[in-house]
């Protein structure tokens, strides 16, 4: 076999860097599961990343700011009554 066909790589031709540098999310998430839907996190959210439909409860992860600069913690985990593994860190 020659080396030519082994590699799609031209001489000189320099390697592709193939790097995704993933930024740190900010957002929390809910837990479906543990969620009782009991919409008390909604009001408590300042960006109204939380919506509800059909009875089931989200956070938009492209707004919710884990309530920085608002709050010292996240609101909605702060009065969330379903536990600590209802509302987590994405
Ligand atoms: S962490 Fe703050 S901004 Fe994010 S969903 Fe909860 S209350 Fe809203
Ligand atoms: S406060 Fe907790 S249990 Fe109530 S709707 Fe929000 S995530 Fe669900």
């Amino acid at each position: 076999m020659s080396l030519a066909a082994s590699s799609s790589r031209r001489r000189g031709e320099p390697d592709l860097i193939h790097t995704v540098i993933k930024e740190p999310t900010m957002a929390m998430k809910i837990i479906a599961d543990e969620c009782t839907a009991c919409g008390d996190c909604k009001p408590a959210c300042p960006t109204k990343s939380i919506t509800e439909k059909g009875g089931v409860f989200r956070i938009a992860a492209d707004t919710c700011t884990e309530c920085d600069g608002d709050a010292d913690s996240p609101q909605c985990l702060a009065v969330c009554p379903a536990g600590d593994n209802c509302i987590v860190y994405l």
